[in-house]
């Protein structure tokens, strides 16, 4: 069970929370900048040991940084991944499949077009844009 519908990031993308959400919550965030792992731990403050106490603070270790424009462009990627499945009709199986289907199509026109004349290569690219156009959910021409 998960949330049905489609996603969108916040404020479609131009706020620097890339949050992901629902049409009611968010369901993730992209990460930015430092990133790495924070822990809490304990020091010793003060100059000697008569005015010297424990103090409770928060540890960073980082590993690395994450560019803001890289980090909006996998937020949307995301976004756009969630979203195709959703197109698909919900299940991730569903689109698997049809991109197996258009995969081996595809691959059945450039193995005629290795086979055919050069009369019917031409007309075979013109089938092949025809069916990339298609695949690509935009009207043939
Ligand atoms: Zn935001």
């Amino acid at each position: 069970m998960r949330t049905k519908g489609k996603l969108r990031l916040c404020n479609d993308g131009e706020c620097p929370c890339l949050q992901i959400w629902t049409a009611n919550h968010p369901v993730a965030a992209a990460e930015s900048g430092e990133w790495g792992d924070s822990y809490p731990a304990i020091r010793l403050v003060g100059k000697s040991s008569f005015d010297m106490k424990a103090e409770p603070y928060i540890e960073h270790i980082y590993y690395g940084e994450i560019p803001l424009n890289i980090a909006t462009a996998d937020a949307r990627h995301l976004v756009a991944c969630w979203n195709a499945v959703e197109d698909a009709g919900g299940d991730p199986a569903t689109l698997q499949a049809e991109n197996k289907r258009l995969r081996e199509a595809l691959e059945r026109l450039v193995s005629m077009k290795a086979l055919a004349t050069p009369k019917e290569r031409s007309s075979e690219v013109k089938v092949r844009a025809i069916f990339a156009r298609a695949a690509l959910g935009k009207e043939s021409a």
